[in-house]
C-alpha cells in the first residue's frame, strides 16, 4: 500500500482534493506544488497511517518505513543534501495536519536533523556560527518540549539567567559562542528532566517525532476539541516531513503570513505581518513587534518599521504574484505562511482563511463581481447565522473594556445604559428618554414591556433558553444570561459584583454577543445594512422560494422586520395587547366575571384597544399576509400577584379582595403548559374570540380604507387537537365576519386556520384541513409535547443530554428531525392531501434557525416566520436552502 505521498519541484503525487488522505496541509502543500509555486520539497504521510497505527497497538505498516526513507533520500536529491550527513546535511520540518484544521493539536518542530557533528557543517556552509547555534538551540527546546515533554519554562529561565549575568536585555545580543555555551545548559535540562541525553541520530529524532504527531491526535485537548466541533476521531491526523528553509539568515531572511484580503473588513488587499531575521512562530509569539507587509498598512498602523513592499521589493511582487493565482485557483481568500530565505521566497502553507461576517459578505460579493464564483457560490459562501453579528450594534474593538462580569451571551448586540431593577423604572426612563438596562434575576411575562423599554436585559439566573434570552432574541435587544457572578438586593436598588456595588442609575454596558458585562460606556459600532449585505440578499431573494415572514406583536417589531424585508407577519400573538397599560385592569375585570353578559361588558373596553393595535399593524404590513392568533396564554397569567395589584384591582372593579383571591385559587394550574390555554379558552368563553375576531375584521376594513389596498387577514386558532374544536371556534369567527359585513356594508377577505402544535393535531391533519384553511406549526409547544419537556424546566438536563450524545442539539433551538420533524411532515402530507391548496407554515423559534429552515424546505412548506431581527438570516438560510 502507499502510506507516502512526495511533493515539490513543480508536481506532487497528491492534490488538493485528496484532503481526507493527506490533511488540509499536505493537500494544499501538494496543490501549491502542482502549481509550479515555490514549495520546499517534502512528503506526507497519510491520514490512513494514523488510523493503521491505532487499530494496531501503536505500531506502523511494515512498508513505511522503507516508504519513507525513498521519499526522504528522494528530498535530498531535490536539495543537494543528505538526511544526516555531516557534509550537507538535509535539515526538516515535521508538521501535523488533520482534515479540518485543529488548534491544539501538535506544534511543528523545526530544524530536525541537527545534532552535535551536523550544527558545524551547517554553520560551515551558511558561513554564520551564530545562525547555526540558534537555529540548533531552538530545535532542542522545540523537540524536547513537543516530543520528550519537557516544560519550555525550563530552558526560558535559563536563557534569562545566562542573559542577566552578561548583562543582555534582547535575544538577538547572544552570539555563536553564547548559545553553545547554552546548549550544554538546555542539554542537561533534558538529561535532568527527561531522565536520558537528548537524541543525537536524525532517524531516532525523525521517528521520535513522527510518532508524538501520531500520539498527539489522542491526547486529551485534541479529543475535546474534536468533540465541541463534531470532528471524528477516525479521521486522523497526517504528517508533513519538509526541507527547512531558513528566515533566520541574517536581514535578508525573514518569515510572516499573509491574507489575500483583510481578513476582519474583506478589502481586496494583501494583508499580513512579518519578522525579518526570524522563524516559524516568532511572528504570532509576540517576543518581537511584527512588521506590515504593505506599505499602504504600515501607513494606518503609522508603524515606524519599513514594510515588506519597501524593505523587500522583489519578494513583495514574488508574493503579490503568487496570491493572485492562489486566490483565482482557490476561487476564495486565502490564508498564507511564507518564509524567505537569503531573498528568495518559499510559500509554506495556504488554505481558505477565516473571517468576521463583515468580511465574508464583502468578500462573497467581490468574489462574486470579480467573475472567480457565481451568484449562487456567493450566497452559499457566508453562514446565515453569522450576519446575527451585523444586524445589531457592536463594540468597536479598539475600545477598551472595563469587564466586571460574564455571562452567557444570550441575545447578540451590545447595549449601554443606566441600570434599573424593575420594568416600571425603565418603562420610567424611556419616557424621560433615557437609556436604561434592565437588571433582574430573571424575567416573567410581566417584565415584557420593561424589557421593550430597555436598550439591553441582563440576568443574574438562567441560560440560553430562558425567558429573558428568548424574548430578548425575539425583540433583537441584547441579553446576558445567567451571571452568577452578580447579586441582586432589589430592596437596596444595587448590585454587588467581585465586591464592587452599583446602584440604580450607574452605568453599564453588555456585550449580549460574548456575555460580558462592562462598567461604564464603551464606544459602539452602527450596524451597516445597506451596500455587500444588501447585494448579498437580493441575490438570495432571487433564488429562494419559501417565504420568509416574522412574528411581530408591536408596530416597533412589525416596522424592524418590514426593513428587515419581511413578507408578512406569520404570528402576531394578542396576549401581550392584554397586559399594555390600562387595559389589564379590564382584562382582570373580564376574567372576574360571574358569567357571560360581565365578561362581554368588560371586553367591550378592550376592543378599541385592541382594534388600534390591529389597524397599525395592518397598515405597517400594507399589502403582505398577517396572521393573528386569538388569545393562547391561560387566564391566570393575567391576574394580580403581589398584593399592591390586588389593591389596585379591587379599587377599579369594586370587586373584593376575597372573591379576587377566591379566583386566583380557582385558575391556578399544576400544569399551565398543559392547562386551560389555546383554543380551550375560546370553547369555555367564545366571546374572548368573538371581540377578538371583531376587532381584526373591523380593524381590516379600516386599514383598506385608508391605505387603498385590500388587507387579507389570517386568524389562527392555537392548541387544537380535533377538528371539532376548531369548527366550534371557526363558527364563532365566521359569525363575526358575517355581522361586521353587514354592519359595515363591506365585503371581507379573510382565512380561518390553525395552528399544528400538539402531536395529535398533526395526525389528524387530514381531517382538520376539511375546515382549516392553513396551517403553521408551532414547533416550540410540538417540540414539548412530542418529547415530553417542558421549556422552561429544561435548562437542568438538557446540557447533559447533548453532551452525551442523545440529542444532537438542544431541539427548541434546532428542530428535531426525526421526531417532532416527522410529525411536521405527516401534517404536511395529511393537510395537502385533503386540500391540495392549503398554505403552510411555521412560526415556532426554529423558523430563525438556518438548520431548520433547511428542513423546512424539505418538507415543502410555504413560509417560515422568525423574529424581526432573525429574517435577514432566514432569507439567506431560504436561499441556501434552494440553492
Ligand atoms: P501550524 O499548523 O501551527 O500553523 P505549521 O506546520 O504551519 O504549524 O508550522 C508553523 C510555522 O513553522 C510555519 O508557519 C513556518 O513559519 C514554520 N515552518 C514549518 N515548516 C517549515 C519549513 N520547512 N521551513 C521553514 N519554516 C517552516
Ligand atoms: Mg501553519
Ligand atoms: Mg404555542
Amino acid at each position: 500500500a502507499k502510506w507516502v505521498y512526495a511533493f515539490g519541484d513543480g508536481k506532487a503525487e497528491g492534490k488538493s482534493q485528496m484532503r481526507d488522505l493527506l490533511g488540509g496541509k499536505g493537500a494544499n502543500l501538494a496543490e501549491m506544488s502542482n502549481l509550479g509555486l515555490p514549495v520546499p520539497p517534502g512528503f506526507t504521510i497519510t491520514t490512513e497511517v494514523c488510523t493503521y497505527y491505532y487499530d494496531h497497538g501503536k505500531q506502523y505498516p511494515p512498508e513505511l518505513k522503507d516508504q519513507v526513507a525513498a521519499a526522504l533520500a528522494q528530498v535530498g536529491k531535490l536539495t543537494g543534501r543528505s538526511f544526516g550527513d555531516a557534509k550537507a546535511p538535509l535539515l526538516v520540518s515535521v508538521r501535523s495536519g488533520a482534515r479540518a484544521s485543529m488548534p491544539g493539536m501538535m506544534d511543528t518542530v523545526l530544524n530536525l536533523g541537527l545534532n552535535d557533528e551536523t550544527v558545524s557543517a551547517l554553520a560551515r556552509e551558511a558561513g554564520d556560527e551564530r545562525f547555526a547555534y540558534d537555529s540548533y538551540r531552538r530545535f532542542i527546546t522545540m523537540y524536547s518540549n513537543v516530543v520528550l515533554n519537557v516544560e519550555h519554562h525550563a530552558f526560558e529561565e535559563a536563557l534569562e539567567q545566562y542573559k542577566e549575568t552578561k548583562g543582555y536585555d534582547l535575544d538577538t545580543e547572544l552570539g555563536a559562542e553564547d548559545w553553545k555555551t547554552l546548549i550544554q545548559t538546555y542539554k542537561k535540562i533534558v538529561r535532568d528532566e527527561h531522565g536520558s541525553d537528548f537524541p543525537q541520530g536524525a532517524d531516532d529524532q525523525l521517528w521520535g517525532a513522527i510518532g508524538a504527531v501520531f500520539n498527539s491526535w489522542m491526547i486529551p485537548r485534541a479529543k475535546k476539541y474534536r468533540e465541541l466541533n463534531s470532528i471524528p476521531e477516525s479521521w486522523g491526523t497526517a504528517v508533513n516531513v519538509q526541507a527547512m528553509v531558513f528566515g533566520n539568515m541574517g536581514d535578508t531572511s525573514a518569515t510572516g503570513v499573509a491574507f489575500t484580503r483583510n481578513p476582519s473588513t474583506g478589502e481586496r488587499a494583501l494583508y499580513g505581518e512579518f519578522l525579518i531575521n526570524a522563524q516559524g512562530e516568532d511572528v504570532v509569539a509576540g517576543i518581537r513587534t511584527p512588521q506590515n507587509i504593505t506599505e499602504k498598512a504600515r501607513t494606518e498602523a503609522k508603524s515606524d518599521k519599513p514594510s515588506l513592499e519597501s524593505a523587500m521589493p522583489d519578494c513583495f511582487g514574488e508574493l503579490t504574484r503568487i496570491y493572485g493565482i492562489l486566490e483565482s485557483h482557490y476561487r476564495d481568500m486565502q490564508d498564507m505562511e511564507f518564509t524567505i530565505e537569503k531573498g528568495k521566497l518559499w510559500m509554506l502553507q495556504t488554505r481558505n482563511g477565516k473571517r468576521t461576517a463583515k468580511a465574508a459578505l464583502r468578500i462573497a460579493v467581490d468574489l462574486a463581481a470579480e467573475g472567480l464564483i457565481t451568484r449562487n457560490e456567493a450566497i452559499g459562501r457566508v453562514e446565515p447565522s453569522a450576519l446575527d453579528q451585523l444586524l445589531h450594534p457592536t463594540i468597536d474593538p479598539k475600545a477598551e473594556r472595563k469587564v466586571i462580569a460574564n455571562g452567557l451571551p444570550a441575545s447578540p448586540g451590545a447595549a449601554t445604559g443606566e441600570i434599573v431593577f424593575n420594568s416600571e423604572d425603565a418603562e420610567a426612563h424611556r419616557k424621560a428618554e433615557r437609556k436604561c438596562i434592565l437588571v433582574r434575576v430573571e424575567t416573567s411575562p410581566e417584565d415584557i414591556h420593561g424589557m421593550h423599554a430597555a436598550e439591553g436585559i441582563l440576568t443574574t439566573r438562567g441560560g440560553m433558553t430562558s425567558h429573558a434570552a428568548v424574548v430578548a432574541r425575539g425583540m433583537g435587544k441584547p441579553c446576558v444570561s445567567g451571571v452568577g457572578t452578580i447579586r441582586i438586593d432589589y430592596k437596596a436598588q444595587t448590585m454587588t459584583v467581585g465586591g464592587k456595588v452599583l446602584k440604580a442609575g450607574d452605568k453599564i454596558t453588555i456585550d449580549g454577543s460574548t456575555g460580558q458585562v462592562i462598567l461604564g460606556e464603551v464606544a459602539m459600532l452602527e450596524p451597516e445594512l445597506s451596500g455587500d449585505f444588501a447585494t448579498l440578499m437580493e441575490w438570495a431573494d432571487g433564488i429562494r422560494t419559501m417565504k420568509v415572514r416574522t412574528n411581530a406583536d408591536t408596530p416597533t417589531d412589525a416596522r424592524t422586520a418590514r426593513n428587515f424585508g419581511a413578507e408578512g407577519i406569520g404570528l402576531c400573538r394578542t396576549e401581550h395587547m392584554f397586559f399594555d397599560g390600562d387595559r389589564i385592569i379590564a382584562v382582570r375585570e373580564m376574567i372576574l366575571a360571574d358569567d357571560a353578559e360581565g365578561r362581554k361588558a368588560a371586553l367591550a373596553k378592550i376592543l378599541p384597544y385592541q382594534r388600534q393595535d390591529f389597524l397599525e399593524l395592518f397598515k405597517i404590513m400594507s399589502g403582505l399576509p398577517v396572521t393573528i392568533r386569538l388569545l393562547d396564554p391561560p387566564l391566570h397569567e393575567f391576574l394580580p400577584h403581589t398584593d399592591q395589584e390586588v389593591g389596585e384591582v379591587v379599587k377599579a372593579t369594586g370587586v373584593t379582595e376575597d372573591k379576587i383571591r377566591q379566583r386566583m385559587r380557582e385558575l391556578s394550574e399544576h400544569n399551565p403548559m398543559l392547562g386551560f390555554r389555546g383554543c380551550r379558552l375560546a370553547i369555555a368563553f367564545p366571546e374572548i374570540a368573538e371581540m377578538q375576531a371583531r376587532a381584526i375584521f373591523e380593524a381590516a376594513i379600516q386599514a383598506a380604507e385608508e391605505t387603498g389596498s385590500p388587507v387579507t387577514p389570517e386568524v389562527m386558532v392555537p392548541l387544537v387537537f380535533t377538528r371539532a374544536e376548531f369548527d366550534l371556534v371557526k363558527g364563532r369567527i365566521d359569525a363575526t365576519a358575517k355581522a361586521v359585513e353587514e354592519e359595515k356594508g363591506a365585503k371581507l377577505d379573510y382565512q380561518v386556520g390553525t395552528m399544528i402544535e400538539l402531536p395529535r393535531a398533526a395526525l389528524m391533519a387530514g381531517q382538520i384541513a376539511e375546515t382549516a384553511e392553513f396551517f403553521s406549526f408551532g414547533t416550540n409547544d410540538l417540540t414539548q409535547t412530542a418529547l415530553g419537556i417542558s421549556r422552561d424546566d429544561a435548562a437542568t438536563f438538557l446540557g447533559p443530554y447533548t453532551q452525551k450524545g442523545i440529542l444532537a442539539a438542544d431541539p427548541f433551538i434546532t428542530i428535531d428531525q426525526e421526531g417532532v420533524g416527522e410529525l411536521v411532515r405527516i401534517g404536511c402530507e395529511r393537510g395537502r392531501a385533503t386540500r391540495k391548496d392549503i398554505k403552510l407554515g411555521i412560526c415556532g423559534e426554529h423558523g430563525g434557525d438556518p438548520a431548520s429552515i433547511a428542513f423546512c424546505q424539505q418538507v415543502g412548506l410555504d413560509y417560515v416566520s422568525c423574529s424581526p431581527y432573525r429574517v435577514p438570516i432566514a432569507r439567506l438560510a431560504a436561499a441556501q436552502a434552494a440553492l
